[in-house]
């Protein structure tokens, strides 16, 4: 993997470089800084296990099942991978969960998905599965025990949790009732905690979703939305009244009205903020800085999280280096990674077990 050497001799691999040198020439972030954000328990709450799957597992399952690709080699296939722009990241999208063609592939997906936290010491995790695409193509019995499969191998093998949160592709409105029954199929199982709503956010409003999304409170689904990346305040407003979210992805959109940053402040709603995610999709110009700023001095509920980490070549270690780079300071940045463990929907008891392990990490000084 290629090195990076910004300043003071700190090394950052090729994720943790890429949007900090987009932003600045050089960075002040000392080592210490670096390794302590590196070493530091975390959570994660807003990830795409699809989007956190490597180029090389797509490219092998792709070979396995004999699908076409557009390229010829894995050389080729991982360029194609790298992000470019919007329209060319749905084609990544779409072309990835396209290799995706047995419940095998799934339960492999999974297992890895458990690795690539643990060596993040993410040691807590709320992942989106993206169902709208998966309901169509299998049965919800063969594909759920696949998923268990996978949740088995990743919790013997590696040093994390992951709780598994469906959602709903916005743009294919008519799968949310499938995906709602597989939804409440899994939750029987013990395989999910809750229901999500994301993909294209413009022309398919929260409103779509309201019977969906009322079933899913009386079936005892925890509540998420994407709202306020690409589309306005008015997507929040949707979210939050209508869908009832419990949580709202990205939410950066907020600030464009001050009457519902201050209801988003009262309800201290937590808000899903993924900073290289939006300068990859242009949501905020790359020269710009992240308007998390703002938000937290707004007295808002913010958490840190990395999206779709492979296909913007990032990771959640590295969106914290990105907020340092901007000014936060270590006691904010460990406040955010706090909040992002409270907003969970674990348990109190749960939580007490996490909060132990962050309070034993801040008392060490390491
Ligand atoms: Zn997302």
């Amino acid at each position: 993997m290629a090195k990076v050497n910004i300043a003071k001799q700190v090394i950052f691999d090729d994720r943790e470089a890429k949007f900090m040198t987009q932003i600045h020439a050089a960075t002040s972030i000392s080592p210490e800084l670096v390794n302590r954000l590196r070493a530091m328990p975390k959570a994660e709450i807003h990830i795409h296990i699809e989007g956190a799957t490597d180029a090389e597992i797509f490219y092998h399952m792709a070979q396995r099942n004999q699908v076409e690709l557009s390229a010829d080699s894995l050389e080729e296939w991982k360029s194609f991978f790298e992000f470019r722009d919007f329209p060319h990241f749905i084609q990544v999208y779409t072309a990835a969960v396209q290799c995706l063609q047995t419940p095998e592939d799934y339960a492999l997906m999974i297992e890895r998905f458990y690795k690539r936290q643990a060596e993040e010491n993410i040691r807590y995790t709320e992942a989106f599965l993206s169902a709208s695409f998966l309901t169509q193509k299998f049965e919800a019995q063969e594909i759920l025990d696949a998923i268990a499969a996978g949740r088995r191998a990743g919790e013997a093998n590696h040093h994390c949790q992951v709780n598994l949160i469906p959602d709903i592709a916005r743009e294919i409105p008519d799968s949310q009732h499938r995906v709602l029954e597989f939804v409440i199929k899994g939750k029987e199982r013990g395989l999910f905690i809750g229901l999500g709503v994301g993909g294209l956010e413009i022309g398919y409003p929260p409103e779509l979703f309201t019977e969906t999304y009322a079933e899913a409170h009386r079936q005892g689904l925890r509540i998420v939305a994407h709202a306020g990346e690409a589309a306005g305040a008015e997507s929040i407003w949707g979210a939050v009244n209508t869908l009832k979210a419990e949580r709202i992805g990205h939410g950066i959109r907020c600030l464009d009205d001050p009457n519902l940053v201050e209801i988003l402040r009262q309800r201290q709603i937590p808000l899903e903020v993924s900073p290289q995610s939006n300068y990859c999709l242009g949501i905020i110009a790359q020269d710009q800085p992240h308007p998390i700023r703002k938000m937290v001095n707004a007295r808002l509920f913010c958490t840190v999280n990395s999206d779709d980490p492979a296909m913007f070549s990032t990771s959640l270690t590295s969106e914290y280096l990105t907020l340092a780079e901007q000014g936060f300071s270590w006691e904010e940045l460990w406040q955010l990674n706090l909040n992002t463990l409270e907003a969970t929907f674990l348990d109190e008891a749960e939580k007490d077990k996490y909060r132990i392990e962050w309070e034993k990490f801040a008392q060490s000084g390491s």
